[in-house]
């Protein structure tokens, strides 16, 4: 059977399937749709399929094997050199398709964000989008194809990515034997790159360290030390993590504040629902909105002292009910 380590995705995995059924594959795609639900997943799973003399992706057979451990001769991954793919590597890229394939019928290319990619790298692409040799198949990754020229969108195929059920999420991590599956399988919005890396003991710690910031900031107390502690972490996710750990508080919060029971941090319902009642429905959606701002500008902003401290002010601030209300006389 084809794809089975990858959960969910049934409408990628069928057309995939068919593709290695014919033995015709389209000479570029695009894989397109969320951060974090499994695109390059399934595209390596693809390239070893593509590779493998069975027509499998981890049959076991040396071909397979070698793709696992990322050293197939003829499968490559392009990928950011910090915050862009750089006319190197596109080179690079150019350079391995011109080449016969080694050991299997394709050169397969994926070029993981490959809305990272320089203008400049973008362009030197375009040809070998559209017209490769025979023998190549590239595949792009993105979660930001409106970041993506038009002229390399229109040479590639797409096949779009939706979020995974809490569910499917759920049975994978109840699988892994993973500790508080049930909560990470909620937090973890549909995305099971998220899932897993919650999964880790050391980053599901700082989630709990976030939390606390999170529901601080809930109830009204601004720390800008939280934000200068934030931007100092080593880990280089530190921001990110942080603002989906906000992010899916808020969301929460906006729920029960509008009487939905149904939460993702099952973990601190009493805290949440303690909290909820402080502000206005909309006043949590709306800080939803602001932290989603915040959050899509963490993948391309370098610095983001100013984003964070400005955020955490606006977040901070309680527009009570009460105080909303008019003067009791
Ligand atoms: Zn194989």
């Amino acid at each position: 059977m084809l794809f089975e380590r990858i959960v969910g995705h049934n409408a990628p995995k069928r057309m995939l399937s068919r593709v290695l059924e014919t033995g015709r594959p389209f000479h570029s795609y695009l894989f397109w749709g969320p951060e974090g639900v499994g695109k390059k997943f399934l595209a390596l799973h693809f390239a070893q399929a593509l590779a493998c003399p069975n027509k499998l992706d981890g049959c076991g057979c040396s071909s397979c094997k070698q793709a696992e451990f990322g050293v197939h001769p003829d499968l490559h991954l392009i990928l950011p050199e910090g915050e862009s793919i750089k006319i190197g590597g596109a080179r690079t890229m150019i350079e391995v398709s011109t080449l016969n394939p080694i050991s299997s019928p394709w050169v397969v290319n994926i070029v993981d964000e490959a809305d990272r990619l320089t203008p400049e790298a973008a362009n030197s692409l375009l040809k070998l989008l559209e017209e490769p040799p025979s023998t190549v198949v590239n595949i792009l990754i993105t979660s930001r194809p409106h970041f993506l020229p038009p002229t390399i969108l229109s040479r590639c195929l797409p096949v779009s990515f939706g979020f995974l059920s809490q569910k499917e999420i759920l049975r994978e991590l109840s699988e892994k034997k993973v500790e508080d599956a049930e909560v990470i399988s909620r937090v973890a919005s549909g995305r099971m790159g998220d899932a897993l890396y919650w999964a880790r003991p050391e980053n599901w710690k700082r989630r709990g360290k976030y939390l606390g910031t999170g529901l601080q900031l809930a109830s009204g107390n601004v720390s800008l030390s939280a934000s200068d502690a934030l931007l100092k972490e080593k880990e280089k996710r530190a921001v990110t993590d942080f603002l989906k750990v906000l992010l899916s508080l808020w969301r929460d919060l906006a729920l029960l504040s509008a009487g939905v029971k149904e939460i993702a941090n099952i973990d601190q319902e009493k805290n949440l629902l303690s909290l909820s009642g402080e502000r206005a429905a909309e006043d949590w959606v709306k800080g939803c909105f602001q932290i989603e701002e915040v959050l899509e500008l963490s993948y391309t902003t370098v610095n983001m002292s100013m984003l964070i401290v400005s955020l955490l002010i606006s977040l901070g601030q309680r527009k009570t009910r009460e105080r909303s209300e008019p003067f009791a006389t």
